[in-house]
């Protein structure tokens, strides 16, 4: 259930659990009693766990404390040499 704000006229601001499709404009202040107003205030969103945030955890953690590299990528080996041609006269040709 999400955290709303409201805001009394006599007290201060305090927050209140509702369900997101029955949130009421007009609450009741725990404090006085008088109506208090729903207000707009920015979600407090939590990017973590997110992939995005390992990310960035990651990168930023790398920066000071870089992996240790014990072998070289799958992408990164040398190929084996094939031959370019079938012309069996081409193998006699001085090699670099
Ligand atoms: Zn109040």
């Amino acid at each position: 259930m999400p955290i709303y704000e409201f805001s009394c006229t006599g007290c201060d601001r305090f927050e209140q659990n509702h369900p997101m499709g029955s949130v009421p404009d007009l609450v009741d202040c725990p404090v006085c009693g008088t109506p208090a107003r729903r207000m707009m205030s920015a979600p407090h969103l939590s990017a973590a766990g997110s992939s995005a945030y390992g990310l960035i955890e990651k990168a930023a953690r790398s920066a000071a404390e870089p992996d240790v590299v014990d072998s070289i990528g799958p992408g990164r080996r040398a190929r084996p040499r094939r031959a370019v041609t079938s012309n069996p006269l081409h193998r006699m040709l001085p090699r670099p």
